[in-house]
């Protein structure tokens, strides 16, 4: 049995002070109430660890590599899609699990206590399957198991070029199924999941309206029968139009016309929506999964954050590209690119409540949704993903109630406040440094040694 001490908590009672929570050993919320018992931690601020709810965990090694101009200045895609290429004829089984396991740590040094992978690089270079089909989701576990992060594993059918139906070539190759294999693929990895940690869990993703057909739509979500359900939805202008040219209806119309989109539904990157798209969606119950800083390194646009959360709307935040792996960062991103588009201050702040609280419970209470997972709250029974953080620093001295959750998000130093993280009552990091640190660091320098990154 685990027992923290915290001096500030937020609770779903609000703000709390001198709170003990202790830990079972299945690593679930025992207790939460006043102190009895000698603590084994002590922090001074206490918050739920939100669940990372969308990575590629393999684009985190093309981080910083994707920053220059090609040939053709109208084409400010080409660094990116020729890097992402070169990759994928390089991958292995093993680079994936070391890029995963250092990733996967990342988040966790972020205060992230969970993650949903967006699995999408299946199969060998040129299509061909590894004799284990589920290859490549044993390794995305692996790698959760070594991190200690909290996994949910989305298997991601994809299998076309485009809208067109065009066959998906060079390292697209990599992630192509039909309906038929990738519902094989999908069972093999629930199985991988299961046998990982108890809180360990899995859904499907259906990659986007570009690369899944709606008759393979329909046949994969016939049966997904639980587990939560993620899609690309409407990231660009270029996507919206070409879904829009063969669907005759932009992304977010034709799937809410055609699916019963509910609470189970988890959708990325809402960057193109137009207002009567965006107060649908947000009558539905769906998660729109938010990836500020991805979105912003893509130039994808801004998601109408104001309009969404006023209308009742859930949200979560994801890392995406893993560009940079920084929940504060992703989180302060979201209020300010509202500010921007709307010359206006505390955007996403309501009458009683401030930015950074609105900002951090929204993240928590949506990821824990899009990851069909119990957590995102400090009440007993849910897993202890928790979050402790020192108020002993430049940053939070003195700060009290929600200014505490706005100095973490607003000033720049919430991340080096982090001392503690529990994912399922695993106590990952201590000191502010993941247990496994050396050894992941280690093993992702090997694999990035081994990877031609020349472009
Ligand atoms: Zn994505």
């Amino acid at each position: 049995m685990q027992t923290i001490h915290a001096k500030q908590v937020i609770t779903p009672l609000g703000w709390q002070n001198d709170l003990e929570i202790t830990i079972d050993a299945n690593g679930r919320i025992a207790t939460v109430g006043e102190q009895h018992q000698m603590p084994t931690d002590r922090v001074a601020l206490l918050l739920p660890a939100p669940v990372n709810l969308h990575s590629h965990a393999f684009q985190r090694a093309m981080a910083g590599l994707t920053e220059a101009r090609g040939p053709d200045p109208r084409d400010s895609f080409w660094s990116w899609r020729r890097l992402m290429y070169s990759f994928l004829d390089q991958l292995t089984p093993d680079h994936v699990e070391a890029i995963a396991a250092l990733v996967f740590m990342e988040m966790l040094e972020a205060g992230y206590g969970a993650v949903a992978e967006f699995h999408y690089l299946h199969h060998d270079v040129g299509g061909v399957p590894y004799e284990n089909l589920a290859e490549m989701s044993e390794r995305i576990t692996s790698a959760a198991l070594k991190s200690g992060i909290g996994l949910t594993l989305l298997p991601v059918h994809y299998q076309y070029g485009g809208c067109d139906l065009r066959a998906l070539s060079g390292g697209q190759q990599r992630f192509g199924n039909d309906p038929e294999r990738f519902l094989r693929l999908h069972q093999d990895t629930v199985a991988a999941v299961s046998s990982g940690a108890a809180d360990f869990n899995s859904g499907m993703a259906p990659h986007s309206l570009r690369a899944v057909d709606p008759a393979g739509l329909g046949a994969i979500l016939n049966q997904a029968t639980s587990g939560p359900i993620h899609m690309h939805l409407a990231e660009q202008v270029a996507e919206v139009d070409e879904v829009v040219a063969h669907l005759s209806a932009r992304p977010t119309e034709w799937l809410l016309s055609n699916h019963a989109v509910d609470e189970r539904w988890c959708l990325i990157h809402c960057t193109q929506m137009t207002q009567a798209e965006t107060i649908a969606l947000a009558g539905t119950g769906a998660v729109a999964g938010l990836c500020p800083l991805t979105e912003s390194n893509l130039g994808d646009g801004i998601f109408n954050g104001t309009s969404y959360l006023g209308q009742g709307g859930t949200i979560g935040i994801g890392s995406d590209s893993n560009i940079h792996v920084t929940l504060f960062e992703e989180l302060k991103t979201l209020e300010y690119t509202q500010r921007l588009r709307d010359l206006s201050r505390a955007a996403l702040a309501t009458q009683n409540r401030s930015t950074g609280r609105v900002l951090y419970e929204a993240a928590a209470k949506g990821g824990a949704i899009a990851g069909g997972r119990q957590s995102g709250v400090i009440e007993v029974g849910a897993w202890a993903d928790l979050v402790g953080l020192d108020d002993d620093n430049q940053w939070l001295c003195n700060r009290a109630g929600d200014a505490t959750l706005d100095s973490l998000i607003f000033s720049g130093g919430g991340q080096a406040c982090i001392r503690d993280v529990w994912s399922a009552g695993r106590h990952v990091v201590q000191e502010g440094r993941h247990f496994r640190r050396d050894a992941i660091i280690n093993n992702f320098k090997i694999t990035m040694r081994e990877l031609e990154t020349n472009i």
